[in-house]
């Protein structure tokens, strides 16, 4: 079992299977892009394969695969394949722009609930924030997932003067869809030019929200024992909306989450800045299990031990977004 010295249990793996993506997320991509690295720095099928069986054989229960963009990954429909006879729930957060050619792997392997980001309703406003002209097809995508029942959430980065416009507009989807809503406060990364001013909150958002339908027709939405979301339903809609708040009201103390990079290494943190080289010792057969339980047990009670962002931007050492996978 990953217990911390907080006694928190880890349980859910997200691994990264690559640093690429066929968007350019503004929050997420540097602006001049992120440098290529050699193929040997990644892990391979078998390496990531047998990593998520160390995690699974120390009681990890849920894994989800991310990136970069977790479809533009070549072996994907193996590595899902073989990642399905794993014991555990897999899940996947995706841009949604090739979902239509997994569709039916995804089912087949029994993933439920698809994560797809999407970040307006407007598609030249989704084809700045990415730099890329790709709304139609994953609008369809969209619609697609959930005439098969996929469970989907939609993630949305809300950026000030950009798409907080959207926020009503967002939940107004779920008055009829079976859809849930995540808006996610924009935190800082390196190179994603992050500071106080383009994020809104946490109490922002839910402001807006009541201000528009009133204090009384907002519910709370069933939230999972671990969930990083405080999630909400207007009275009668169909579907739900939740808030992730990280930067305003990290909610640390139930974390149960570690990443994977594509390259291998282990973060106890989506904030921290120390690593474990996991496929490093992997390869010279080191024991991988024990370096896994020491991150764990070293892990911060907070966001890797930050105190505050700071407002002049960001002052700690991080990858950007796209190289960690969220
Ligand atoms: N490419 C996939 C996608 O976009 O869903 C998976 C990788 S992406 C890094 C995972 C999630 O991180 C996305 O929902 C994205 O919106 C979110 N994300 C990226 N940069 C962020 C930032 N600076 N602040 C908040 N969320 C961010
Ligand atoms: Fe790509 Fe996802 Fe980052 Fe956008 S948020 S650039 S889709 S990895």
């Amino acid at each position: 079992m990953l217990i911390d010295s907080h006694n928190r249990k880890h349980t859910y793996l997200r691994i990264s299977l690559t640093e690429r993506c066929n968007l350019r997320c503004t929050y997420c991509m540097p602006e001049e892009g992120i440098q290529l690295r050699d193929r040997a720095e990644f892990m391979t099928q078998e390496e990531t394969l047998e990593l998520a069986k160390k995690f699974v054989a120390l009681g990890v229960t849920k894994i989800r695969l991310t990136g970069g963009e977790p479809l533009i990954k070549k072996n994907f429909r193996e590595l899902l394949q073989q990642l399905s006879k794993l014991p555990v729930e897999i899940s996947i957060t995706t841009n949604g722009i090739l979902l239509d050619l997994y569709f039916d792997d995804l089912e087949k392997a029994g993933v439920k609930s698809l994560n797809i980001s999407l970040d307006s309703l407007i598609e030249e406003k989704v084809n700045r924030i990415s730099r890329r002209n790709y709304f139609e097809r994953i609008q369809t995508n969209i619609h697609e997932a959930l005439r098969r029942n996929f469970e989907v959430k939609l993630n949305c980065v809300l950026m000030k003067g950009e798409n907080d416009d959207e926020l009503i507009d967002f939940i107004e989807l779920t008055r009829e869809k079976k859809i849930s809503i995540r808006f996610i406060e924009f935190m800082p990364f390196d190179g994603n030019q992050w500071n106080w001013s383009k994020t809104v909150s946490y109490k922002t958002i839910l402001d807006r929200v009541t201000n528009n339908y009133g204090e009384s027709f907002i519910e709370k939405a069933i939230e999972g024992a671990n969930s990083t979301s405080r999630n909400f339903r207007i009275k009668n809609f169909t579907g739900d909306f939740g808030i992730i708040s990280s930067v305003t009201n990290p909610f640390c103390d139930t974390c149960n989450r570690i990443r994977l990079t594509a390259d291998g290494k282990l973060k106890n943190c989506l904030f921290s800045g120390d690593e474990t080289d996991l496929l490093k010792a992997l390869r010279n057969g080191d024991d991988v299990t024990s370096l896994i339980q020491k991150s764990i047990a070293g892990k911060h009670k907070e966001r890797a031990g930050l105190k505050e962002f700071d407002d002049a931007g960001f002052t700690f050492e991080n990858r950007s977004m796209i190289r960690i996978g969220g």
